[in-house]
């Protein structure tokens, strides 16, 4: 049990073969209390509910830093203390350059990173005023090799720039006792990559991967949980990839 007694805030964890909500399966089994923020207010809810009784589900906009002030009040009243945000909330599409416009842009900024900061700005003086906490931000291996199948240059650039926050927050909130870390996973089946892969394209993937196969949401869940963590307690600006060997 590494989270007992902790509670964790996860974004975008309504999805139910998402990475956020098998995040959520395995803090809740570590003994944290876990609040389930999405823009899918009933999915939220119902995937707390699957929880078990001592979870919540909170609808929010991370792209509305209001919707996430409320969503963070909301949180801090329903457990008292949130010790846990996880930015994972991100949408993606596969454009080519010329074919990013104007709101496609910005969707896909706004949701990935922007997102990240407006939660972040939402819990940052809960955490503050306690002087501890531990955020973990959800970037892409995306980011580090300039795309990929599913993510157009927009979703590169976004993720790219989580990076650069969570450096960046980690380094001005360490003396405040805030943890700030990124994960940046591979090709990770989910929502977002399945039943959109041929065999063709799966076994081309698998060439890139020495660990010989796709990764699933449980292998994300397990960076997050090692980042939520007191394990990871002197670890801050850290980026772990979950990829399979993909960069090697
Ligand atoms: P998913 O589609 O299953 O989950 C994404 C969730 O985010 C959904 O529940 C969705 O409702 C929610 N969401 C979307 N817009 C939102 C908004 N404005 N406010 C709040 N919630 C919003 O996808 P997933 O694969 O579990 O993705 C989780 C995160 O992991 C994303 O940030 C994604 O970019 C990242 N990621 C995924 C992969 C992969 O291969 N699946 C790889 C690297 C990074």
């Amino acid at each position: 049990m590494l989270l007992e007694g902790k509670t964790a805030v996860i974004s975008g964890a309504a999805s139910p073969r998402g990475i956020g909500l098998a995040t959520a399966r395995l803090f809740a089994a570590h003994g944290a209390k876990v609040a389930i923020l999405d823009l899918d207010e009933q999915g939220a809810k119902e995937a707390a509910a699957s929880l078990g009784p001592d979870h919540a589900g909170i609808g929010c906009n991370v792209t509305d830093l209001d919707a996430c002030r409320r969503a963070a009040d909301a949180a801090i009243t329903a457990f008292g203390h949130v010790d846990i945000l996880l930015n994972n909330a991100g949408v993606t599409q596969p454009v080519k350059t010329m074919e990013i416009d104007e709101a496609s842009w910005h969707r896909i900024v706004d949701v990935n990173l922007t997102g990240a900061l407006y939660l972040s700005q939402a819990f940052i003086p809960h955490m503050r005023s306690r002087r501890r906490g531990s955020i973990a931000c959800m970037s892409s291996v995306s980011a580090q090799r300039g795309g990929g199948i599913f993510g157009g240059p927009h979703y590169s650039a976004a993720k790219a720039g989580v990076l650069g926050l969570a450096k960046a927050m980690a380094r001005e909130l360490g003396p405040d006792g805030i943890r700030v870390n990124c994960v940046t996973p591979g090709l990770i089946q989910t929502d977002i990559t399945g039943g959109k892969l041929t065999d063709e394209m799966r076994q081309d993937i698998l060439k890139g991967i020495p660990l010989n196969r796709l990764g699933n949401a449980e292998d994300v869940a397990g960076a997050y949980l090692f980042l939520a963590s007191d394990l990871s307690a002197y670890i801050t600006g850290a980026v772990i990839d979950v990829n399979g060997g993909m960069l090697i």
